[in-house]
């Protein structure tokens, strides 16, 4: 088990899902937890959970593509814990459509909570993180990120951005010990994809080799390994977590 009795954790976009199951997952390794998200009643929710378990943990309401929104979450944070070592970015959306009918504004709110939402988060911690010289940051990405996805031209661009994104910024704040990855989770069964055609989950189970769709806690085991000592060598990888859809 890893042992991250402690360490304070910040996970974006944590009241429900992949976000949620990770804040649970580090709150279990030992972490403190300042939980995230646009929606705050599923935000606290999240921290009562990690509460019952025996870990401190708060909540702050955060729309990540808002500056002003990110840089209040880390000083808030900064307040009440003193530190973070652990910031996962996770909070992200779809607007689904043929880029024939995607109008503008389906492809600039996903880019702004998808990407700049990550961009923010992290600027707004990078003061504090560069100081502490040590601290993992880990961002949630897609396989459609590397692949492509017909109907997600707007969330496929979005992810490979927050690609670049981790590994521009694994080069920066690697002199300072500061190890930055992203995950790119297959097809995960959360609200995001419970709505998603027959055909498609049907296609799905066709390309992936272990047969069966991801749950939220397989994204989260990961996001443990690189929140921990066991990947202090690991830097600007995208870890791929699709039941080896993409290899
Ligand atoms: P989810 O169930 O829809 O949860 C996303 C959470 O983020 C929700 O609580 C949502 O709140 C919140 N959120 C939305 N906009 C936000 C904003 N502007 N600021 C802060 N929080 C915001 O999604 P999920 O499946 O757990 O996905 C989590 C991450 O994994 C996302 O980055 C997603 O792209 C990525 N991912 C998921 C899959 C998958 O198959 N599920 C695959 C690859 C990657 P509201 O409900 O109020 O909007």
């Amino acid at each position: 088990m890893v042992n991250l009795n402690d360490k304070i954790a910040l996970v974006t976009g944590a009241a429900r899902g992949i976000g949620a199951s990770i804040a649970l997952k580090l709150a279990s390794a030992g972490c403190d937890v300042m939980v995230s998200d646009i929606d705050l009643e599923g935000a606290q929710k999240t921290a009562l959970q990690i509460i019952e378990m025996g870990r401190d943990a708060k909540f702050v309401k955060t729309d990540v593509s808002q500056m002003s929104d990110a840089e209040n979450m880390i000083k808030t944070t900064l307040d009440l814990f003193g530190r973070i070592d652990i910031l996962v970015n996770n909070a992200g959306i779809t607007r689904d459509s043929l880029l024939m009918r995607m109008n503008e504004s389906e492809w600039d709110t996903v880019i702004a909570i998808n990407l700049k939402g990550t961009f923010n988060c992290i600027k707004a911690a990078t003061r504090s993180m560069l100081k502490q010289r040590a601290g993992k940051i880990i961002n949630i990405a897609s396989v459609v990120g590397v692949m492509g996805n017909a109907g997600q031209a707007n969330y496929s661009a979005s992810k490979a951005g927050v690609i670049g994104l981790t590994k521009s910024i694994a080069k920066e704040f690697g002199p300072r010990n500061i190890q930055v990855n992203a995950i790119a989770p297959g097809y995960i069964e959360t609200e995001m994809t419970k709505n998603l055609p027959e055909s498609a989950k049907e296609a799905y189970f066709n390309i992936i080799p272990l047969k069966r769709a991801g749950l939220p806690d397989d994204v989260a085991d990961v996001v443990l390994f690189l929140a921990g000592p066991l990947s202090d060598y690991v830097t600007g990888q995208v870890i791929h977590v699709d039941g080896g859809m993409v290899m």
